[in-house]
């Protein structure tokens, strides 16, 4: 599967407000505007099947605090998968189950690799938890990826679903200006990104490194590729254990 034209992104949460303004800002919610991505929110609270509206509940056995209920969790996804489902049919594509990501602190830790799979995807719903989480049944019956954004807890998958979203967003195509940019940045071929600097030539008495003056492109490409070793030797060095260094580079590094 290539990249898909137009990505869409449902989001399944309590508190669709949140997501909803936290991606409608800047970059993202320009691209929005322009049809690249389409950011839908699903009201968990709609879908609740009693007179008072709650979705949560004790858990069974005891335990500190509430649990979001299965059902209305598995009738916010089925309306999301429905409408995925019937544009996927309208296309003529064969029918497969959506992905859905719940967000959680037991999940695999995100990374960039991660991003750039899952953007591969045309439709992706995201799962937001709050209180104690929710009960595992639906989780079962719906979720293909559990995925963290580091090893914390928060009160909610609203900010590691927005996290996500931004993440995946950058990688379709368009979204960005400039494609090239997102190919040279951090975590490209596991490197950090070189330093960069803009206008004035001298600031604070602290100069542009000549080089980057010099209108040398074969040199700059060169002392971009340095300093990303360095930085990444410097401040992550578990990640250069798995970055492609030419012959030339593992001897230079390993005087160094
Ligand atoms: N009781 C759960 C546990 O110990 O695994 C934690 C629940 S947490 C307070 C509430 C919700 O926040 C989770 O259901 C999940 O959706 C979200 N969440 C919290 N920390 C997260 C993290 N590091 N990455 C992704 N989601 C997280």
């Amino acid at each position: 599967i290539g990249r898909a034209e137009r990505m869409n992104f449902y989001i399944l949460t309590l508190f669709p407000d949140m997501v909803s303004q936290g991606l409608n800002t800047s970059i993202i919610g320009r691209a929005a505007g322009r049809g690249l991505l389409s950011i839908r929110t699903v009201n968990i609270r709609d879908y609740a099947f009693n007179k008072h509206q709650s979705v949560d509940d004790y858990p069974y056995g005891g335990g500190a605090g509430m649990l979001m209920q299965a059902e209305p969790v598995y009738l916010a996804y089925e309306a999301a998968a429905a409408e995925i489902r019937t544009r996927r049919q309208g296309c003529g594509e064969q029918e497969r189950k959506p992905r859905v990501v719940y967000l959680s602190p037991q999940g695999a830790v995100f990374n960039q690799c991660m991003a750039e799979e899952l953007a591969k995807e045309e439709d992706l719903i995201f799962l937001c938890g709050h209180y104690e989480g929710i009960d595992e049944r639906v989780l079962e019956e719906i979720v293909t990826d559990q995925v963290s954004i580091g090893d914390y807890v928060l009160t909610g998958g609203e900010l590691p679903a927005m996290v996500m979203v931004d993440t995946i967003s950058r990688l379709v195509p368009g979204v960005l200006h400039n494609d090239v940019s997102a190919e040279s940045e951090s975590f490209q071929d596991n490197l950090l990104e070189h330093p960069q600097y803009s206008r004035p030539e001298v600031w604070h008495g602290k100069r542009v490194p000549e080089v980057l003056l010099s209108g040398h492109h074969a040199n700059i490409l060169k002392w971009k590729r340095e300093q990303s070793i360095l930085r990444t030797k410097e401040r992550r060095p578990d990640l250069l254990e798995r970055c492609a260094l030419t012959e030339q580079e593992k001897v230079w590094i390993g005087k160094m």
